[in-house]
């Protein structure tokens, strides 16, 4: 059984991931606060995303910027001029909608092929109104959340909170190339909260007004990779703009063929297969995920090229990350704007400024979604969901139990076993309800194993382990039980 958005969004919310934002007041359209069993499970996604792409890489250091900065920064990055969705507003009840969204659903429109002037046409030629009568205005809408800094609220104090992380990575570039002595190629990291007002949040965390992203900029001065040959023969699914403008369907291909093909840059295949491999890495059917490359009206003012990497949700295939080629628009930019040098030395070419060969830019809600998409499924014969979700990002890794909860011999001894284990992994004790109740309830939340003390338990020091995705059980000595878990929890 797939569950839907709203079902999933409610199965959250039953066993303590997500909740919807201050749900005491009602909520807020387009933001969500985790739980205890959420925020375990995100803080294992951002871990493993930071030990894959920053500490197990030679090429990528990290940084964490403010998401308020000098206002500047937005000007020169071209956020305040061009980060803009159009937007139809209704004159009469105000009502606001996103123009792709509501002419893709509505009047079948390929969302991806829509400008200004293409809105306006359309809405005019097909004499579109809103549900109320009203007209609708076509406008353009900046998603930038505007604040002030200080006490004086004039517009030399209006700033922004940050739409993307990856502007500090440019504002600081000269500071964390000289500190960390970079040559190209290299990457520079982030993780951390982006804020775009949306104008219409949709499908739960999938589209919010409050986020949080993972991004590199990957920054190179030869287009060749000199690591394609680590991916080069992944095989997957991949739509490119000439197939999608023919109305193809995606073929399921290699990199290396990809690029071959000339579908796409070395660089960006290369970035592609990596992501690809982080997510089959932890559970992810590759089947689940394809690559599919913008239309030119599609991509954002600053990319060269851009290639998404999209899940199969429940309700359609939906970007997850976004990797393009920024070209030097950016570091360009900021030299304009700063009146600073923002270059490295390469060998051959002498002081220039790099190019931005691949910009792997991840929702870490949306791999969020995607991890526990992947795992939860309702379980007929257990007659509850079960959560198979990767032992790495489970929220506990360890249940203790005592097979009664009111032999006092039983609880005591579980307990010893609890304290032995819980400073080796983030382990749950459970004394309450029938034992097939409590492997049920650990079953909803992922946790891949329990551990029954009974009665054989208090003469020879031995328990059960469960299997969450088995349901095998296995005895095994108290002493061995750590390392038992460890070895599972190894990648
Ligand atoms: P973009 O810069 O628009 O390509 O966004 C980069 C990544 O951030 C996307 O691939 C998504 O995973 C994530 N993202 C963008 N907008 C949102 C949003 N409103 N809510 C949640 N995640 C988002």
């Amino acid at each position: 059984m797939v569950l839907n958005i709203e079902e999933f969004a409610k199965f959250c919310k039953r066993k303590g991931f997500v909740f919807p934002t201050a749900e005491i007041y009602g909520g807020l359209a387009g933001f969500y606060d985790y739980g205890p069993l959420g925020v375990e499970v995100k803080n294992s996604v951002k871990q493993q995303w930071w030990k894959f792409f920053v500490n197990d890489r030679l090429d990528v250091v990290g940084i964490d910027g403010c998401i308020i900065t000098n206002p500047k920064v937005w000007h020169a990055s071209g956020h305040v001029e061009s980060f803009t969705d159009i937007m139809l507003l209704c004159n009469k009840c105000k009502n606001a909608v996103r123009a792709d969204h509501f002419l893709s659903e509505k009047y079948g429109v390929k969302p991806e092929s829509l400008n200004l002037e293409r809105v306006k046409q359309i809405i005019k030629e097909k004499n579109i109104k809103c549900s109320c009568g009203g007209e609708f205005q076509v406008q353009e809408f900046n998603l930038m959340f505007k604040t002030f800094i200080g006490p004086f609220q004039d517009e030399g104090s209006k700033s922004f909170l940050r739409p993307e992380t990856a502007q500090l990575i440019f504002a600081n570039f000269k500071n964390i190339v000289e500190t960390s002595r970079l040559k190209p190629p290299f990457g520079i990291a982030q993780i951390g909260k982006a804020f775009r007002n949306e104008i219409s949040p949709r499908n739960f965390l999938f589209r919010m007004r409050e986020f949080e992203m993972m991004e590199i900029e990957y920054f190179a001065t030869n287009l060749e990779c000199p690591f394609f040959k680590e991916v080069s023969d992944l095989e997957l699914q991949m739509l490119p703009a000439r197939l999608q403008e023919k109305q193809g369907e995606p073929v399921r291909t290699s990199l290396k063929q990809a690029v071959s093909n000339g579908w796409l840059s070395e660089w960006l295949a290369y970035w592609i297969g990596v992501s690809v491999k982080w997510f089959t890495r932890f559970g992810v059917d590759i089947n689940n995920l394809r690559a599919r490359q913008h239309l030119s009206e599609e991509k954002a003012h600053y990319a060269t090229d851009t290639w998404d990497i999209e899940y199969k949700f429940p309700f359609g295939w939906k970007e997850v990350v976004g990797i393009a080629d920024r070209g030097v628009f950016d570091l360009s930019r900021h030299e304009k704007f700063s009146s600073k040098k923002l270059r490295v030395f390469d060998q051959a070419k002498g002081s220039l400024i790099p190019r931005v060969v691949a910009e792997p830019s991840f929702g870490l809600d949306r791999a969020f979604l995607v991890f526990m998409f992947e795992a939860l499924s309702f379980d007929k014969d257990r007659n509850n969901f079960v959560l198979k979700i990767h032992p790495v990002l489970a929220p506990f890794k360890v249940a203790v139990f005592p097979l009664l909860s009111n032999k006092e011999e039983l609880v005591e001894k579980a307990l010893t076993v609890y304290n032995g284990l819980k400073h080796e992994f983030p382990t749950f004790f459970d004394a309450s309800g029938s034992i097939g109740r409590r492997y049920a309830r650990q079953d909803e939340i992922g946790t891949p194993f329990c551990v029954t003390i009974d009665f054989q338990t208090l003469q020879d020091d031995t328990v059960t382990i469960r299997d969450r995705d088995t349901t095998k059980q296995e005895r095994l000595a108290i002493q061995e039980l750590a390392s038992y878990i460890h070895k599972k929890l190894r990648l």
